[in-house]
C-alpha cells in the first residue's frame, strides 16, 4: 500500500475494547493511529460483535476470551467457547487467577484452561494472551502439560513472574505484553531487562488501566515503548521497530518460525 495506512505503527497486544462506551469509536481510534490491536473478550458471547468490527477495521484483530475471574459464573459458556474455536485465530483473554476474589473458582479455572489449552493443541495455528495473576508456575505448568508450542504461540499478558520464572515462559517459547502500569512496579523493572527483546510487545489492557487519571486507550503504548527503550537502553525507533517485527514474527503463519530463531 502506497500510503503505508495498512501497516501498523504501533502494538497494542492486550486491550479491552468492548468495554470502553465508545467501541466503535475505539476501533476506529486504532485504525487512526495505525496501532494493531488485540481485541481481547472476557465471554465468549462477546465474539460475534468483536468479530464483527475487527472485520471492517485495518488494524483491530479480535480473540476469544473466557475470563478467568468470570469462571464462578460463565464456566457453563465453556460449550459455546469450544463451538468458536474454529473461527478464531486469537485466543484471549484466557488464564487463571489466585487472586483472594477468585481462589474458590480456582480449581474449575485450572479445568477449563486445560481444556482449552488442549483444544487449541488439537486445532492447531492459535495465538493466547494468558492472564496469570498470582498464579505463573501453574499457568506454565499447564502450558507445558496441555499445549503444543510448535502449533499455537503463547503471550504471557501482564507478566508477574520471577526471573526464573521468566527463563521457564521463554523456553517454551512465550512472548511477554508489557504495559505501563508494571513499568511502575520497580520488581518489573529490574526483571524486564532479563526478558527477550526479540520477545516483548507493548499492550495497554485499557480500560483496566490509566493514563493521566482517564482509562489508557491503544495510542498510548507510544509512551510504553519510550519507557522500554530507556530500560533496554535502546532508541525509542529501534524499539518500535523492534516490537513491530516481533509482532510480525508471532503471527507469522509458520510456527516452525519461531524455534529455528
Ligand atoms: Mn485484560
Amino acid at each position: 500500500m502506497s500510503d503505508g495506512r495498512g501497516r501498523p505503527k504501533w502494538v497494542d497486544f492486550h486491550c479491552h475494547l468492548d468495554l470502553y462506551d465508545d467501541f466503535e469509536r475505539a476501533v476506529r481510534e486504532c485504525d487512526a493511529a495505525q496501532v494493531a490491536t488485540l481485541a481481547v473478550t472476557t465471554t465468549p458471547k462477546a465474539w460475534y460483535r468483536n468479530k464483527e468490527l475487527a472485520d471492517q477495521s485495518t488494524h483491530v484483530r479480535a480473540a476469544l476470551g473466557l475470563h478467568p475471574q468470570l469462571i464462578a459464573e460463565r464456566s457453563s459458556e465453556i460449550a459455546l467457547f469450544e463451538h468458536l474455536i474454529p473461527e478464531a485465530r486469537y485466543i484471549g483473554e484466557i488464564g487463571l487467577d489466585a487472586g483472594p476474589r477468585y481462589y474458590r473458582s480456582f480449581p474449575d479455572q485450572e479445568r477449563l484452561f486445560e481444556r482449552i489449552l488442549r483444544r487449541c493443541t488439537e486445532a492447531g495455528d492459535k495465538i493466547l494472551t494468558v492472564h496469570s495473576v498470582r498464579s505463573v508456575s501453574k499457568v506454565l505448568g499447564h502450558l507445558e502439560k496441555s499445549l503444543d508450542p510448535a502449533k499455537c504461540r503463547v503471550v504471557m499478558h501482564w507478566f508477574t513472574g520471577t526471573a526464573s520464572e521468566a527463563r521457564r515462559a521463554a523456553n517454551f517459547g512465550c512472548y511477554f505484553s508489557v504495559n505501563h502500569v508494571m513499568l511502575k512496579s520497580p520488581r518489573a523493572k529490574a526483571l524486564l531487562p532479563s526478558l527477550p527483546f526479540e520477545r516483548l510487545l507493548t499492550e495497554t489492557d485499557g480500560p483496566f488501566t490509566e493514563v493521566d487519571g482517564r482509562p489508557s486507550r491503544p495510542g498510548d503504548v507510544a509512551g510504553t515503548v519510550l519507557q522500554l527503550a530507556s530500560l533496554y537502553q535502546e532508541t525509542p525507533e529501534r524499539c518500535q521497530r523492534q516490537i513491530l517485527a516481533n509482532l510480525r514474527r508471532l503471527v507469522s503463519a509458520d510456527p516452525a518460525a519461531d524455534h529455528a530463531t
